[in-house]
């Protein structure tokens, strides 16, 4: 039986949904902790090469510490006119004190002259689980593909969320509920499968 889970971020918006999405997957009634409630101080330098590189050194960082099976997640947005940019880079688009308002602002600023037929992107979501006892880990990496609009829509999400469309739903990532989005978005798909991949390990 699992209790407890450490979700290995500081990122608000990505704790309260990856908080979500396991509880919708099944893991209600489980306890979701967050770095603080350990009393672990700073966080891991992501030297990776990869999302899953750094989602396995995020994953490692607070798991270590905190001794409890710990969640992490390395995501990002990649634009296939800038050849993929910001891609693993996403939260260092500008300084990090920097707002997520001033980041998606600097990728209109780059795409502004991208046509309307060029502007397709895709976030990604590398979703990774350490288990103490026997120190090991497993990944999934899944995708949302979508375009960057003209200007910014919409109050919800974070991030990238009021730059980023999905044709088929016909609403900016911002315009959707926390549900809504959990169903079909990088992160929402990665922490499903990943939960999938954990139940079957405590069988
Ligand atoms: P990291 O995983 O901590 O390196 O940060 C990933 C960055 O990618 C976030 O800080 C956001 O800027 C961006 N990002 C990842 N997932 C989302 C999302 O679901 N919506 C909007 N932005 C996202």
């Amino acid at each position: 039986m699992i209790s407890k889970i450490l979700i290995a971020t500081r990122n608000n918006g990505k704790v309260r949904e990856i908080s979500r999405i396991l509880a919708d997957a099944g893991a209600d009634g489980i306890n979701f902790l967050q770095p603080d409630d350990f009393d672990i101080s700073g966080s891991p330098e992501e030297t990776g090469e990869d999302y899953e590189a750094n989602s396995i050194i995020k994953a490692r960082y607070y798991g270590e510490r905190a001794e409890v099976i710990t969640i992490s997640d390395d995501s990002g947005l990649e634009v296939l006119a800038l050849d993929g940019f910001p891609g693993i880079k996403s939260a260092r688009v500008n300084a990090p004190e920097d707002s997520d308002k001033s980041r998606y602002e600097t990728l209109l600023e780059m795409m502004k002259d991208v046509g309307a037929s060029d502007r397709r992107a895709r976030f990604v979501c590398c979703a990774t689980v350490y288990f103490p006892e026997v120190d090991n880990v497993i990944s999934v990496t899944e995708y949302w593909n979508g375009e960057i609009l003209m200007s910014a829509v919409g109050e919800g999400g974070f991030g990238y969320d009021p730059i980023f469309f999905d044709p088929v739903v016909g609403k900016a990532s911002a315009e959707l509920t926390t549900e809504e989005k959990n169903r079909i978005s990088h992160r929402g798909k990665a922490m499903k499968k990943l939960w999938e991949k954990v139940k079957l390990s405590r069988e």
